[in-house]
């Protein structure tokens, strides 16, 4: 599973998008940033967004949630 922490992007935001493929996930941070923080996902924010999604048993994961606690 792939997921991608709101967070990352310097948001005071818990939303954390899953999906099985680095699109899904891509897709739903799109949606959530839209919608939630009005924010417009410029090809350089996708990128970034892209860069951030990660595997759940990496250790970056495991870094996201300890700085989302
Ligand atoms: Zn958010
Ligand atoms: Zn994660």
């Amino acid at each position: 599973m792939k997921d991608f922490h709101c967070r990352d992007v310097g948001m005071n935001c818990e939303f954390v998008a899953r999906g099985d493929a680095t699109e899904e996930v891509l897709a739903q941070t799109e949606r959530h940033a839209e919608q939630v923080h009005h924010m417009k996902v410029t090809p350089e924010l996708e990128e970034k967004m892209r860069w951030l999604i990660h595997d759940d048993s990496s250790d970056a994961h495991r870094e996201s949630v300890k700085r989302n606690s």
